[in-house]
């Protein structure tokens, strides 16, 4: 079981930061501290929900002062293409949120990781079902596109436990190939490398890239030995630390409720995409169950831990 809190509560290690001496001459500490207490919580950690995990007990425990875990910050993605100055991007840089914070264990791998990182364009559904809105859609889009690759220093790890996956970086390294500067790159399979394997520098932007075109910067952000305080189960790795819920869309119609359907090329609206919520979709598209009317519906991606309710 799997509860969240808000913002006020602070865990474990947090309060170790506030346990750094101000005295403590370590580069890294102080930078810590300043960044703790002036700029973290203030922008990077604004609105993220912290998820606190019920503890579990199975036989595989890691060593505490032995195995250590890595923060991985995960960033929400960005059309590194866009270049215009609108309401989302200023000097015509994009602004960069986080969108999750993950642990994970150094005998993990990056396919680990890669399971944990939750995007909603891994959700989108689509299997056309105006004609029994009822029926549940078996696939969704990260069960039909499994490739992805994350691009750390100098190499690209594809994804390529299912054998029709594709080769991502493939595309990427002929371009390369044509620009002198550029490279030379490397590639490895993702399911192959342990996280204590990786050679990376910390703090330092990479790519995580799925569903063809959806990119995340993500960061490794701090790492430290287990403690006893810790979970010591190897099965509650990676866990997401927090996340930041995105606010729901809202309906078309009503105005108040969440979005919970897609509908296209309907005869009865002037729009050629609109999104309706559960009541108005059922309401207005359908008598005693029968369809009305011409249009495509598909269902929008909804997952709790992602979305925020309107209530
Ligand atoms: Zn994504
Ligand atoms: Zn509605």
């Amino acid at each position: 079981m799997v509860t969240t809190t808000d913002e006020g509560s602070r865990n474990k290690h947090d309060k170790n930061l506030e346990n750094i001496s101000d005295s403590a001459q370590l580069e890294t500490l102080k930078v810590l501290k300043i960044y703790d207490n002036n700029l973290l919580h203030k922008y990077n950690m604004q609105n993220r929900t912290r998820i606190i995990y019920e503890k579990l007990h199975d036989d595989q425990i890691v060593t505490p002062g032995l195995d250590f875990l890595v923060y991985v910050q995960v960033y929400e993605p960005f059309n590194s293409a866009m270049n215009r100055i609108g309401r989302f991007f200023k000097h015509n840089l994009p602004i960069l949120r986080i969108k999750s914070v993950i642990s994970i264990l150094g005998c993990q791998y990056l396919t680990d990781l890669r399971e944990k990182i939750m995007c909603i364009s891994d959700l989108s559904i689509a299997t056309e079902v105006s004609k029994n809105p009822n029926q549940q859609s078996k696939f969704m889009a990260k069960d039909v596109y499994k490739s992805g690759f994350f691009f750390i220093e100098d190499t690209f790890y594809n994804d390529m436990r299912d054998p029709n996956n594709k080769d991502y970086s493939d595309v990427i390294l002929k371009w390369a190939e044509t620009r002198n500067k550029l490279g030379p790159f490397k590639t490895a399979k993702m399911e192959n490398v342990r996280i204590d394997t990786l050679n990376v520098r910390f703090g330092f932007p990479w790519v995580y890239m799925h569903q063809g075109c959806c990119e995340h910067l993500i960061v490794l952000s701090d790492a430290r030995l287990v403690t006893d305080d810790d979970d010591l189960s190897i099965s509650t790795y990676p866990k997401i630390e927090r996340i930041k819920p995105a606010a729901g869309k809202n309906c078309t119609m009503c105005g108040i409720h969440n979005v919970r359907w897609v509908v296209m090329e309907h005869d009865r609206v002037p729009h050629e995409t609109s999104y309706f919520c559960e009541n108005c979709f059922k309401s207005y598209n359908y008598v005693n169950g029968k369809k009305i009317g011409n249009f495509k519906a598909y269902r929008y991606p909804y997952i709790t831990e992602l979305m925020i309710e309107n209530t």
